[in-house]
């Protein structure tokens, strides 16, 4: 088998709200260690999205995406409501829950089905196929072939010193109004009228991420590639997988998408592929770091010569020569899209 990747890194202006919230009234904090020009330095409290938030936002992208496609039959009833990672156990001691898993719905007992079977049969779902899943009883577990880093804020000095952090965060008292609430309502309602907070912070933000897509369609229990899955199938994953991340890079991921959006501008992204690797591929340095794209494109050189395979680097709004030297090429594209359109090139995935 060869490794078949594709990598990202993304370096955003975010200003957001409630983009990581994790709790109802707080935005996340975590400590971050920074590389400066004069040596290390420790923000205790930065604002900070986690990868698994990414994460979601990609199962959801790809989700959606898939619909509009031929195997959307496939997609399971869990994916299907963006309930994703924990499979609904098929032998269960709740009675709410065995009552609904053996209700006569077409739809149900078909989940059913397929989720109380092996790997084989289960990845017939792109949704457990790609972002992995766990079960309880009996048990089983597939790990995610997209992983994500955390979406960290990078150093920039001017702010930290005029702010002592590098993303001021804010959070301020909304208060609901809700004319004329009748004297008889009940103590649910009245609360409905009191204040709540929001969180707001922003900064540059950059995230890394990859995704394994030589596993696509194939059972890591059994070691084979699955019957459940055909080789259309396969490739169709693969494309979806790449276009998930087109929403995350403009910001478009986040607890309040219901009814708001995050401002956000797009800085530099850059992809990482390799169509075909004898081993995995290392995944990219984080843009937290001021030298991420150098150090990237030093690191994958050097791996596509000693494994003697081919890596391509496109990057958009980054500085950094083009060109091609034997198994590995840079390439420079204007339009932020284009980034994904030449990777699904590089990997033949491109539709016609
Ligand atoms: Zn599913």
């Amino acid at each position: 088998m060869s490794y078949v990747h594709f990598a990202l890194t993304a370096k955003l202006i975010m200003n957001m709200h409630d983009l990581n919230n994790e709790r109802a009234e707080e935005i996340r904090r975590v400590p971050v260690v920074y590389r400066t020009r004069d040596g290390f330095k420790l923000v205790s409290e930065a604002v900070a999205v986690s990868g698994v938030i990414l994460k979601r936002y990609h199962f959801v992208n790809f989700i959606q995406q898939l619909m509009n496609v031929q195997q959307r039959n496939k997609i399971c009833l869990a994916c299907s409501r963006f309930e994703g990672i924990r499979l609904i156990p098929t032998r269960v001691d709740d009675k709410d829950v065995a009552a609904w898993l053996s209700a006569k719905d077409e739809e149900v007992r078909r989940y059913r089905e397929v989720t109380g079977r092996n790997e084989s049969e289960i990845i017939q779902c792109p949704g457990e196929d790609l972002h992995g899943f766990l079960r309880e009883r009996p048990p089983a577990r597939r790990e995610s072939l997209v992983h994500f880093s955390w979406m960290l804020p990078t150093y920039v000095e001017s702010i930290y010193e005029e702010t002592g952090t590098t993303t001021p965060f804010l959070v301020v008292q909304h208060t609901r109004v809700i004319k004329n609430i009748p004297e008889e309502a009940g103590r649910e309602l009245r609360e409905l009228q009191m204040p709540y907070p929001r969180a707001y912070g922003n900064g540059i933000f950059g995230f890394s991420s990859i995704v394994h897509l030589e596993h696509v369609g194939y059972s890591f229990t059994e070691a084979k590639r699955s019957n459940n899955v055909s080789d259309d199938e396969v490739k169709e994953r693969r494309r979806v997988a790449i276009l998930a991340y087109t929403p995350i890079v403009t910001g478009l991921a986040g607890a309040t998408l219901a009814r708001a959006l995050p401002s956000c501008k797009p800085l530099e992204v850059v992809a990482y592929v390799a169509p075909s690797s004898p081993i995995s591929i290392p995944s990219p340095s984080h843009p937290i770091y001021d030298d991420y794209v150098e150090q990237n494109v030093k690191m994958y050189k050097s791996f596509a010569n000693l494994f003697k395979t081919k890596i391509t680097v496109i990057g958009y709004g980054v500085k950094l020569e083009e060109g091609r030297e034997k198994n590995f090429e840079v390439k420079l594209v204007k339009e932020l899209y284009d980034v994904f359109a030449e990777a699904l090139r590089e990997l033949g995935l491109e539709t016609t």
